[in-house]
């Protein structure tokens, strides 16, 4: 007679530990000494990236939002200048 009950009576086990809330606390901080306006940044994650008057990068999404981070985290290494950092 084989009788599994997988789980039963571990109701409060839920394996939790160590995962980060869900919240946006993500900031990326440009240096404007070093943009040179190429808009990289821009066509990677437009609805986190602007080019102000001056052709230089401006984050339009402060803190970024949780869906924006992944292509925002991605602008930030494709940027040839290295001018963006990431900032939490
Ligand atoms: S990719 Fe870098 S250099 Fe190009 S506009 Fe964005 S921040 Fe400036």
């Amino acid at each position: 007679m084989s009788h599994p009950s997988p789980g039963h009576g571990s109701a409060a086990n839920d394996a939790r530990d160590g995962e980060p809330p869900i919240f946006s606390s993500m900031r990326v901080v440009v240096d404007r000494d070093r943009c040179e306006g190429n808009a990289v940044c821009v066509r990677i994650a437009p609805e986190v990236f602007t080019l102000d008057d001056d052709e230089c990068a401006t984050v339009a999404a402060d803190p970024v939002p949780v869906e924006q981070e992944t292509l925002a985290q991605h602008a930030i290494a494709e940027c040839p200048r290295a001018a963006l950092s990431r900032k939490d």
